[in-house]
Order: C-alpha cells, then sequence, then structure tokens
C-alpha cells in the first residue's frame, strides 16, 4: 500500500478545498500541503467545454438523481463545481452573522477585490435576457445586473452563451482550478485521481485519510485535515468514519426555470444568468436562464414525452431559472456500493415555489411570451449543501467533534443560501486559513 507524511492534507479542489490550500501555501513557505482530488484536470484536453466532456467529468454521466426523481450535476474534476458554474457571485446575506456569528464581510471583501468580480458590461448582458429584466420591472420587480466571476477582458473572443455551463472555453470566467494552479506553483502536491473513503483517526483526533489513488489503495498521514469534498462526497467520508450524523438533511437551493416562446430570439446564446432578482421575504432568486441546446431535450424528456417536441423552439425560448431556500429535509447516505439522496420538497416549501412559478410566468408573459408555451422545468439541484451543518456537526471554526478535523465545502451550510455559493464558499476558505495559521502554527 502507498504510504506517504505531510503536514496538512485537503480532500477536493473546489472553491473549499481550493481556498484553504492556496492560502495556506501562500503564506506557510515550506509547510508540506497534499491536495487529494477525485478528478482529473480536464482544461487542457479538446472535451473541456464540450458536451461530451460535460458527460465525463460528471458523476454518472450527469444522470445522477434522487430517489424522488430531482437530477443533480455534480462535477468531479479539478475546479470542483465552479468547472461548469455559471459565474454568479453573491455575498453572504447578514444572516450568517446575526444567526451563526460568523463574520464573512472582510474575506468577502477581500475576494471580490481578487477577483474583479462586477456586473457584465451593459452590451454583454444579453439583449433578450435585458427584455426579461425590463419585463420584471415593469411588474414591480428590480432585477440587478448579476455579478459575476467573468472578466471578458481576460479573452479576446468572450463568447459566453448557455455551454458555459459544460466548461468555459474563451478564458472569461474564474475557475477554482486557478487557485490550484496558484498553490502548485507554491509548492503543494496535487493528487488527482484520488478518491478519499474514510478518515483515520486515533485518540479522537485526525492522523490521515484512507483511499484510492488511480485504484490502488493508500494510506497519507498528517496532524491536520480539511475535507472540502462538496455537499455530497463530505458527509459520505465523515459516514464511513463512523460520524453517522453527517448526511442526515440537507438543502439544494431547488431550482426550476420557467419556459416560454418569444416572437423574437431567445437567450440560449447570451451569456447565463445575466440578471437576478431576490425576494428574500417569499425565499426565492429569480435570474435569466435555460438549458444548454443539447441538454434541453434530456431535460425536457423527465418533464413528459410531449415536451422534448418543443426542442425546436429553443432558439426562440426565455427562461426564468427559480432558486429555492428549500428547507433542511432528506439525506445523502453511503451504500455498501456508492450511495443515495433523497430530497422532497416541504409542503412550505411547494406552497413557495408555486407562489414564484406564478411570478416567472407573470414575467414571461409580459416579455411577450405567448402564454399557451409556458410551463415549469422538472425539479433540479445544483447546491448541494448544508449535509455537515455548522452548529450541529462543526463548531463555527468549522472543526468537527474529531480534533483537528475540519471541513469547508457547501456542506457547512447551516441552511439554504437560495443565492450562487461560491463567493461564500471562498470567504470561509479564507475565513478558515486564517484561523488555521493561528491555531496550528509551526
Ligand atoms: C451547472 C451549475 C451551475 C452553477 N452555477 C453557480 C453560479 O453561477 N454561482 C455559484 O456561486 N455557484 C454555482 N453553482 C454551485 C457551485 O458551483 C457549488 O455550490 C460549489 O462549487 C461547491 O463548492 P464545494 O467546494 O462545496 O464543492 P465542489 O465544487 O463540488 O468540489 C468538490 C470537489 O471534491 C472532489 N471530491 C468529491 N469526493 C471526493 C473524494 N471522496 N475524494 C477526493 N475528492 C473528492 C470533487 O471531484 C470536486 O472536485 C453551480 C453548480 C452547477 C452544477
Amino acid at each position: 500500500m502507498l504510504q506517504k507524511e505531510t503536514d496538512v492534507i485537503v480532500v477536493g479542489s473546489g472553491p473549499g478545498g481550493a481556498t484553504v490550500a492556496r492560502e495556506l501555501a501562500q503564506s506557510n513557505a515550506g509547510l508540506g500541503i497534499t491536495l487529494l482530488e477525485h478528478g482529473r484536470d480536464w482544461r487542457t484536453t479538446p472535451l473541456y467545454g464540450t458536451y461530451p466532456g460535460g458527460m465525463m467529468y460528471t458523476d454518472k454521466a450527469s444522470f445522477l438523481t434522487t430517489q424522488e426523481g430531482l437530477s443533480i450535476v455534480r462535477p468531479l474534476l479539478v475546479g470542483g463545481a465552479t468547472s461548469m458554474y455559471c459565474g454568479c457571485a453573491a455575498r453572504p446575506l447578514p444572516w450568517w452573522q446575526t444567526r451563526y456569528g460568523i463574520d464573512l464581510d472582510a474575506t468577502t471583501d477581500q475576494t471580490i477585490a481578487e477577483l474583479h468580480i462586477a456586473p457584465l458590461p451593459p452590451a454583454l448582458r444579453g439583449v433578450a435576457s435585458t427584455r426579461i429584466a425590463a419585463a420584471a420591472a415593469d411588474l414591480g420587480q428590480d432585477w440587478q445586473p448579476q455579478e459575476k466571476f467573468m472578466q471578458p477582458e481576460r479573452t479576446g473572443d468572450f463568447a459566453c452563451g448557455a455551454t458555459c455551463m459544460l466548461g468555459c472555453r474563451c478564458g472569461a470566467k474564474w475557475n477554482a482550478a486557478e487557485y490550484v494552479d496558484e498553490a502548485v506553483q507554491n509548492g503543494i502536491d496535487l493528487w488527482t485521481g484520488t478518491k478519499v473513503e474514510r478518515m483515520l483517526v486515533s485518540n479522537g483526533r485526525a492522523v490521515g485519510v484512507w483511499g484510492k489513488w488511480r485504484g490502488k489503495a493508500f494510506a497519507m498521514y498528517a496532524p491536520v485535515v480539511i475535507l472540502a469534498a462538496g455537499g455530497i462526497g463530505t458527509p459520505l467520508i465523515l459516514q464511513h468514519t463512523g460520524l453517522t450524523a453527517a448526511g442526515q438533511g440537507m438543502t439544494m437551493d431547488t431550482t426550476v426555470m420557467v419556459y416560454g416562446l418569444a416572437p423574437y430570439k431567445g437567450i440560449g446564446n447570451e451569456p447565463p444568468m445575466t440578471w437576478s432578482y431576490a425576494d428574500d421575504d417569499l425565499g426565492v432568486m429569480y435570474s435569466t436562464l435555460i438549458d444548454p441546446w443539447l441538454n434541453y431535450p434530456i431535460a425536457m424528456l423527465r418533464k413528459g414525452p410531449a415536451y422534448p417536441l418543443t426542442w425546436h423552439r429553443w432558439g426562440r425560448t426565455l427562461g426564468v431559472m427559480i432558486k429555492l431556500k428549500d428547507e433542511i429535509s432528506g439525506f445523502v447516505r453511503a451504500q455498501p456500493r456508492g450511495f443515495t439522496i433523497s430530497k422532497g420538497l416541504t409542503d412550505h416549501d411547494r406552497q413557495r415555489l408555486a407562489a414564484a412559478e406564478a411570478v416567472a410566468g407573470r414575467i414571461l408573459r409580459q416579455a411577450g411570451c405567448d402564454p399557451d408555451t409556458i410551463f415549469t422545468t422538472p425539479l433540479r439541484g445544483t447546491h448541494p449543501s448544508g449535509t455537515v451543518r455548522i452548529g450541529e456537526m462543526l463548531t463555527d471554526d468549522l472543526e468537527t467533534e474529531i480534533q483537528n478535523l475540519y471541513v469547508c465545502d457547501a456542506s457547512v451550510f447551516p441552511e439554504a443560501l437560495a443565492r450562487p455559493t461560491v463567493l461564500t464558499i471562498i470567504a470561509l476558505g479564507k475565513r478558515l486559513a486564517a484561523h488555521l495559521r493561528v491555531v496550528h502554527k509551526r
């Protein structure tokens, strides 16, 4: 069996793991940091950002579903889900401070400045997307240009449409893999193709991890371990380590899209989610989005046999995405082979979602869509989170009941954000790195 000793192990290279690894590497020259990532780095391959690529680097080729049939896209590659995200950013809401005593202001401000987070310039927000925002304004909703992890000036050929969600091919969109690159330049050891199965624990303290590296068993030893394998991966590792409360209950920012046929060019070739509006009383966020062209009929098959036949309308489709602040429910559960997820909606969730769908329908009609063509897509979950919650399984410094074992990813959310998650996760990662520098000073 392969064995290695190091100072710090980070598991998972999404925004949580990449941030902690990068921050520690930047400030602790000589510290042995090893980053273990299940997937590989697809960025330099011709498949990156293509439909076949999108299937190859997602769990179950993007056909992962909950027991109830809710579809989940779970990217497994260097950079984690930021390889396939829409590049949207949202500040953590004040409830992090008021309800949980966690102040993310400084690390959020730092990230916004460092990554140049800002809305796209007006000319790149999309003509049809902007018409949706104007229609919402006519109905009294003040949609705003969405903050983005995108810098069009980084590329001479900004070519962002719905396919941005398969992986960014033009280079405008920031991806956590860039933090991984920086960390590697600063000396960390990156192991790809490495699946961590469980923790190694001695006398209540973390002493390392056990897993498979390219199919071969390995044990890696370190006095500090940070799990950042995402809202599904992290609770599975904890369950295999005997922490059975992990994965009991989750949030998903459960999402639907409401589609309608416009008498003009639709939003599919425009950058995704350029405008948005959050209704925090109802607990929903609205934005402009439709499925990429080839994903559309597959998503529609789940709606019913007649719906894939609407594929020919894709070029004139408008879409209002609704993200729901869903209540904690369901589970992620390890099985002898793999895992199962259950995530239904509570009655309260259902009522609020129905109210939001009615609002989205009105906006689309106001934007000129034929009322007979308006329908809601099946439920999906793009933000599996809240599976190892702060205040229940974690201290506010993100430490578990196993000493020196920390978690830093979407699983730590104490409740659904109903917002883009990545800025919050980076802010948590920077805050955790600052804490580790103090308590584990060498
Ligand atoms: C299509 C799509 C669009 C989205 N759009 C946005 C958006 O616009 N803005 C936004 O803020 N958020 C968006 N999100 C959500 C956001 O990308 C995720 O919530 C975020 O990346 C979660 O970060 P994380 O660090 O928790 O985990 P992840 O990004 O999921 O990273 C976890 C990493 O751990 C690895 N891993 C898993 N298990 C193991 C294991 N056992 N051993 C080793 N490694 C493991 C995985 O391969 C992965 O690389 C989107 C998500 C999707 C799917």
